[in-house]
């Protein structure tokens, strides 16, 4: 359920500091320590899936939770022109942390990445 060696994991577990925007019982979502846009969070489940590589259609709910409730988040944030969803897989996809992450990317371009 959780890796003590996954930053991530920490970040869930409290161990680490965060700025979170949202938790519920299975996911939570906060802002990425390196933004690439003036708004830019990154939503996790709070099990330890590594990558997208281990996601089962079984996982539907809990994707599904994390796409949906990133409208919310984004308006609570301020962004009101579009945003914007990316998940990085493995070392070709560019994934660098292995815990399962939905980045949410929004405000006013130019962004520093894409
Ligand atoms: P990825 O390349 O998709 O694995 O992206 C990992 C993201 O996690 C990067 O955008 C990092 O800036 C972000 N990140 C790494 N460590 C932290 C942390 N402690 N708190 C918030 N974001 C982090
Ligand atoms: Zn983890």
């Amino acid at each position: 359920m959780s890796d003590p060696n996954c930053i991530f994991c920490k970040i869930v577990a409290g161990q680490i500091p965060a700025k979170k925007v949202y938790e519920d019982d299975q996911i939570v979502a906060f802002h990425d320590i390196h933004p690439w846009a003036p708004v830019h969070i990154l939503i996790v489940p709070k099990q330890h899936v590594p990558s997208m590589v281990e996601v089962t259609e079984a996982d539907a709910p809990l994707l599904g939770r994390m796409m949906a409730v990133s409208p919310r988040l984004m308006r609570e944030l301020g962004v009101t022109n579009g945003f914007r969803h990316v998940v990085n897989t493995g070392r070709d996809g560019g994934q660098e942390v292995m815990h399962l992450h939905l980045h949410v990317f929004g405000g006013p371009r130019p962004w520093l990445k894409g």
